[in-house]
């Protein structure tokens, strides 16, 4: 329930922003912006530059000692020579800045030839190359160089096809020579920019585009950071959740039955539960004596052995005549977690119920019933519980599997939860995506945490490769070694939409291939999310009962899926996976006491790619990988939108930008004490800056 829900002020009207009063740009380009995110004017401001060219500080030629990107002023010291060979035409000719000369180089661009005479001078920005017995530079750009040093920095956009950098920096510089004051509100307090030394939201939109050197633009980045952090810290302190400590949770009374039940499910598991789940267990079974609702956050690694913790809160609770509910993010999560459930908590004597969008209908008004009657201890369902019209006689714990999956939306229903008699659940979210503990402090600071920090005793670390399509022949000798040991085999193929044909298509591909040329004599199955819930469930279930050997399947066994007999994982085409998303997949392996495998195949050479493979051969804890990951690009990629629910960061860096994470806490405790007037007067200010700048993050829905 959103505390408040300010009405967005535009103080710009519609027509204004409107993208079509911009020249240059048809309908072509408009939907080429579109996808782009870009809808009218305000958001191409915010569409920030991912990079500049620096033309801002020229390079003497003779002090180029590294290759790279440089700037340099020079003359045309030769007559272009003009070569052609086919459809392929190159023009050569020697430029000279008084010391030193570079040969460059152009490719298709005969028409420099009359352009460029001997003598003219003019300002180069491209790739030195140094490999060579001289320097050369290939294509580099040009602009005359009468004028001289004030070039600045040269925004360069992400682009789409039929848009080209000048057509981005062009239309961009006429919505700026406008006036920025009509588009954006201001949300920060004068005093604040003083204290803070941030510049005002006008030089900081101007010169994250046009930036005239690197001192600039940090200025402006600076800035844009500080607000970036600023109005979702605000979102989430003012027009977030209320405050749950205000609110009552039922007590959860443990007599002498209830303390023999949990005695008799602990003796009853087939392995001692390691330290980290016994202290788990005892944070979450503290939290439930209390009459606040406990908002507790359970993150251990993949196969840390998460979901004992949540089976023990259940029975906890079952035994005290409470009910749970667990939503999980897939179907096959959910079944599976069913049969784990039912197994031990039947043998307590506590009725567990799985609902998900393919139950049928008598099984859905009977399931309907035991929650309104307090019959059944456990519902577990997929987030199409949420939609259900579900009432418990007695609900006091909501736990989330794999939280990270979830939407902001669906995090705010199940909070909304709540009872007759007004009372809200306990809470448990677990993840296994580690959360850095500088991110938990901005995102989760309301989130009591357990850390589970050691692996049932007897894992072994998994083993990873980097292959490429012409090792395939002998991960395939690998994986039959693997299945004549007693072990089975996941083969992951990417899926980028469930939707897509052509992904699943290329999964059935590799299915084929396998099953008719490579492992003929081996049981298959795919899996994928277009098949019937029931026949997914069935392949599931086969697999475990290893009556399947090799399973190829799309992404959709991607959390939580459990085989401890599974020793081996290929992932084809790797690099188009996230870093957390291939932890997560590498998790379906390791999780018993085989030695287990993980193959990632890519024959992509680029960097990016190639050193997000190499991160994952490099760690297996996934706490050391998040960090890594963030000191290397921020929290985009790890914990991406889809993650935390949240607009991801385009400025602010959680790593370096330490300051700003403590200035804007100072901030907003701040506005928070402030005495009316002053304080509405400056939420509204915010809420209008949010909707300027988020238009499509729903509020009072953020955590
Ligand atoms: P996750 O944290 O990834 O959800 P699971 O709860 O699915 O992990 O557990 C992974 C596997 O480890 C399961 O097969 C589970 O039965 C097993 N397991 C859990 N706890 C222990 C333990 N204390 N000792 C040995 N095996 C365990
Ligand atoms: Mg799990």
């Amino acid at each position: 329930m959103p505390a408040s829900k300010l009405q967005a002020g535009d103080t710009a009207s519609p027509a204004d922003l409107s993208l079509d009063r911009l020249r240059g740009l048809g309908p072509k380009r408009r939907e080429a912006l579109a996808s782009l995110g870009v809808g009218n004017q305000r958001e191409l401001l915010l569409l920030f530059p991912r990079a500049y060219d620096d033309w801002s500080s020229l390079t003497p030629l003779s002090e180029i000692q590294t290759p790279g990107s440089y700037t340099f002023r020079a003359e045309i010291a030769s007559r272009p020579q003009l070569s052609r060979r086919g459809k392929l035409s190159w023009l050569r000719l020697r430029l000279w800045d008084g010391h030193t000369s570079v040969q460059a180089t152009f490719f298709n661009q005969a028409w420099l030839r009359d352009k460029f005479q001997p003598g003219d001078s003019y300002i180069f920005h491209g790739k030195i190359d140094l490999s060579g017995p001289r320097k050369t530079t290939v294509n580099p750009a040009f602009i005359s160089g009468e004028g001289g040093d004030q070039l600045g920095m040269l925004a360069l956009y992400p682009l789409k096809q039929g848009l080209t950098q000048k057509l981005l920096r062009d239309a961009v510089s006429q919505v700026l020579k406008q006036g920025l004051a009509i588009k954006f509100t201001d949300p920060l307090p004068a005093q604040a920019r003083q204290d803070f030394s941030l510049t005002s939201l006008d030089y900081a939109l101007h010169k994250i585009h046009q930036p005239q050197n690197p001192y600039e633009l940090e200025l402006a980045r600076k800035r844009l950071a500080f607000d970036e952090l600023f109005l979702l810290r605000s979102a989430m302190q003012f027009f977030g959740q209320e405050d749950l400590t205000k609110l009552e949770a039922p007590v959860v009374i443990a007599d002498k039955q209830v303390k023999e039940g949990m005695n008799y499910l602990r003796e009853s598991l087939p392995f001692e539960l390691t330290r980290s789940q016994v202290e788990a267990i005892n944070d979450v079974l503290r939290d439930l004596r209390k009459p606040e609702p406990m908002n507790r956050l359970l993150q251990g690694d993949v196969g840390s052995g998460k979901t004992m913790v949540a089976l023990f809160a259940a029975a906890y609770v079952g035994l005290a005549g409470g009910q749970t509910l667990l939503m999980a993010p897939t179907s096959i999560l959910a079944e599976q977690h069913f049969g784990t459930f039912q197994t031990y908590l039947q043998s307590l004597g506590l009725a567990v119920d799985l609902l998900l969008g393919s139950t049928k209908a008598a099984d859905r008004r009977r399931i309907v019933q035991a929650c309104q009657s307090g019959e059944t201890s456990l519902v577990i369902g997929t987030q199409a519980l949420l939609q259900e019209d579900l009432h418990f006689s007695n609900l006091v714990l909501a736990i989330t599997d794999e939280q990270h999956r979830f939407g902001v939306k669906q995090r705010a229903q199940l909070g909304s939860l709540i009872q007759t008699g007004g009372q809200f659940p306990h809470r448990l979210l677990m993840t296994a995506t580690p959360i850095p503990r500088s991110f938990a402090m901005i995102f989760y600071h309301d989130l009591d945490m357990s850390i589970m920090r050691d692996m049932p005793s007897g894992r072994q670390e998994v083993i990873t490769e980097v292959v490429k399509s012409q090792d395939l022949p002998s991960v395939y000798v690998r994986m039959r070694e693997e299945l004549q040991a007693g072990g089975q085999a996941y083969v992951i193929c990417p899926l980028i939409e469930e939707s897509e044909k052509a992904d699943w298509e290329s999964a059935e591909e590799t299915y084929r291939d396998l099953a008719t040329r490579v492992f003929p004599d081996f049981r298959l199955a795919l899996l994928h999310g277009r098949l019937k819930a029931e026949d997914k469930d069935q392949i599931m279930e086969d697999f475990v009962q290893k009556k399947i050997d090799i399973l190829v399947s799309t992404t959709v066994v991607e959390v939580g899926v459990d085989n401890p007999e599974a020793s081996l994982i290929l992932v084809k085409s790797a690099e188009r996976f996230g870093l957390a998303q291939l932890h997560q997949l590498r998790g379906r392996v390791g999780r018993g006491s085989r030695q287990s495998y993980c193959f990632l195949h890519s024959d992509s050479d680029q960097d990016p790619a190639q050193e997000r493979l190499q991160t994952l051969v490099a760690h297996t804890d996934g706490f050391a990988l998040a960090e890594v990951d963030l000191k290397m690009r921020g929290p985009g990629d790890f914990l991406g939108t889809r993650q935390h629910g949240l607009p991801s960061f385009q400025l602010l860096n959680i790593y370096d930008d330490q300051a700003i994470l403590q200035e804007v806490n100072q901030l907003i405790n701040a506005i928070d004490q402030w005495k009316e007037p002053a304080r509405s007067q400056e939420l509204s200010l915010i809420s209008r800056a949010l909707s300027e700048r988020y238009p499509h993050l729903d509020r009072g829905l953020v955590l």
